[in-house]
């Protein structure tokens, strides 16, 4: 059983945490795309480059770019067997539209789209705690409307086609990966064809 999850979230909404345990309860493999294009750029490839330049702008690396580095990852064996928690990819409803025409090449579709909820007043009060240099009050809201302008496309998008969960990111951290397997195992026990999950762990049943 293969799992295809994206998963959606403000700066400081607490999805890098939830990422990693999720990865470890369900098996399949994070792929998240700043990440890679990170790793690019401190290998020095001429790709990496390039996109070091672009993310640095805070502009988005072109789709060609994209494509070609998510394409090649989902068709890698651990994708492949576990599915994938994808996560920066996609950003636009354009790459969406890209991603749903890879997983169809491989027979696969998204299971679900999680937008991990938490309020702009709420992220800005936990970066402004974490006191980092760029973090300034300023720095902080222009980054917040940026990701607001790029995500609302997207988000409608996977609301059309019946793929979107938003799920409360408030409260404590077990509390919310509670919410989260609760959620994405709704979703696929649904879209299952009477093929009964392996029982969730013990400490997920609230
Ligand atoms: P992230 O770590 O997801 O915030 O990504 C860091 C930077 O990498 C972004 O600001 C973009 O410049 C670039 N990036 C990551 N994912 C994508 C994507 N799906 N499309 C275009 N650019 C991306």
């Amino acid at each position: 059983m293969s799992l295809y999850l994206v998963i959606l979230g403000r700066q400081g909404s607490g999805k890098g945490t939830q990422c990693t345990r999720l990865v470890e309860h369900y098996g399949c493999p994070h792929v998240s795309t700043g990440d890679m294009l990170r790793a690019a750029r401190e290998e020095g490839t001429e790709m990496g480059r390039k996109a070091g330049e672009i993310m640095d702008a805070g502009g988005l690396v072109p789709d060609e770019v994209m494509f070609g580095i998510v394409a090649e990852r989902l068709a890698k064996p651990d994708v492949l067997k576990h599915g994938v928690l994808l996560d920066g990819f996609p950003r636009t409803a354009g790459q969406a539209d890209e991603l749903e025409r890879m997983l169809a090449e491989h027979g696969e579709r998204l299971d679900v789209a999680i937008n991990l909820d938490v309020p702009v007043e709420e992220v800005t009060k936990r970066m402004l705690t974490r006191g980092r240099e760029d973090d300034t009050p300023e720095a902080i809201a222009e980054r917040l409307r940026l990701y607001e302008e790029q995500t609302a496309p997207l988000v409608e998008w996977f609301d059309g086609h019946g793929l979107l969960a938003v799920v409360d990111g408030l409260g404590e951290e077990d509390e919310v990966f509670h919410r989260l397997v609760a959620t994405v195992d709704a979703k696929t026990r649904g879209a299952s064809q009477g093929e009964p999950l392996p029982a969730a762990d013990d400490d997920v049943v609230d």
